[in-house]
């Protein structure tokens, strides 16, 4: 049996395997996604056990996307420049790090009909998955991006990469005023993921702009705080299911050669999500 794995830490509630199989099986093609549950410290053997013939690659998960990368055989130009892995690819018996975060993100803003050319935009949070969605920002010709975060040193450093890749796009830190004229406000920070459901990840004390469109990175739950506060001042949500099926629909399609089917993969991915919510309620 040949497989595809997901390297991250926890990963045990992760809908992957229920959106990756479905499609594998909806492609007729039989192999296996499955989880592997891999420490930091047992991030070398576990990429040295993906050289096996039975493994055509993975997807690699918080917190390994960029410490895998010194694991590899080489790395495609896009995942050099964002400085993350998230997909795994075989060529020749070699282990190829790409990327499809950023695909994930510019996919669904079109998915959603939400033009960002020449938009002003501010990114909560400065993570892993905040890098790949202000270089999604830059390649789609946003004109600003405002980078709030808790810990500014962080914030910086995203403005320092954002600037050196994009030098026509205006970058600021922690400037809470952009939230006035936003067009775009996206979360990448965790905050709203559950067991922590009810906290936002705005600025305390700030409303959210009724002209603004809320994109939430955080998928579990499908309604976060973050977005229902949104809703609620009349604005436009995008869930983070969208960017989970996309990402995982093009690593699909590396591994495979084959167009992947995202419609299918999409009520895979929510119909577990569902599942999962409903055990955890239970629990
Ligand atoms: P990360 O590298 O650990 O970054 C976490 C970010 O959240 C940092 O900016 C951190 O701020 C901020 N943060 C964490 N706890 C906070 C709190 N209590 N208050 C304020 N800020 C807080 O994680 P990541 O890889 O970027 O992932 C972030 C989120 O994106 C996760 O929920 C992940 O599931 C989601 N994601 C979704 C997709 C998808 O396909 N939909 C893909 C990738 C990631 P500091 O800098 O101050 O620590």
């Amino acid at each position: 049996m040949k497989r595809i794995f997901l390297l991250g830490y926890p990963v045990s509630h992760s809908i992957s395997p229920a959106m990756q199989n479905a499609a594998l099986h909806d492609l007729g093609i039989d192999w296996q996604y499955e989880l592997l549950a891999t420490p930091p410290n047992q991030l070398r053997d576990t990429v040295a056990r993906l050289r096996d013939a039975d493994c055509i690659g993975a997807n690699i998960t918080i917190p390994h996307k960029q410490a895998v990368m010194q694991f590899l055989d080489a790395t495609s130009e896009r995942a050099r420049q964002i400085g993350a892995v998230n997909t795994l690819v075989k060529r020749d018996g070699k282990l190829i790090g790409d990327n499809t975060d950023v695909y994930g993100v510019l996919q669904t803003l079109v998915d959603e009909h939400v033009s960002v050319r020449g938009a002003r935009v501010v990114v909560l949070g400065a993570g892993g998955a905040a890098r790949g969605t202000v270089f999604a920002l830059g390649e789609a010709g946003v004109a600003s991006i405002a980078i709030l975060n808790r810990t500014p040193a962080h914030a910086h450093t995203l403005a320092d990469f954002t600037r050196e890749q994009f030098p026509n796009v205006a970058v600021t830190v922690n400037n809470i005023k952009a939230l006035n004229d936003a067009e775009l406000i996206i979360n990448t920070t965790s905050v709203g993921m559950t067991p922590h459901t009810n906290a936002s990840p705005m600025p305390e004390g700030i409303s959210f702009p009724r002209r603004a469109i809320a994109f939430d990175l955080v998928y579990r739950p499908l309604q976060t705080r973050f977005l229902k506060d949104a809703e609620r001042a009349g604005a436009k949500t995008i869930s983070g299911l969208g960017m989970l099926v996309h990402q995982g629909a093009l690593s699909l399609k590396l591994w495979t050669g084959r167009d992947a089917p995202a419609q299918m993969m999409w009520n895979a991915a929510s119909n577990a999500l569902r599942t999962t919510e409903c055990e955890t309620r239970d629990a």
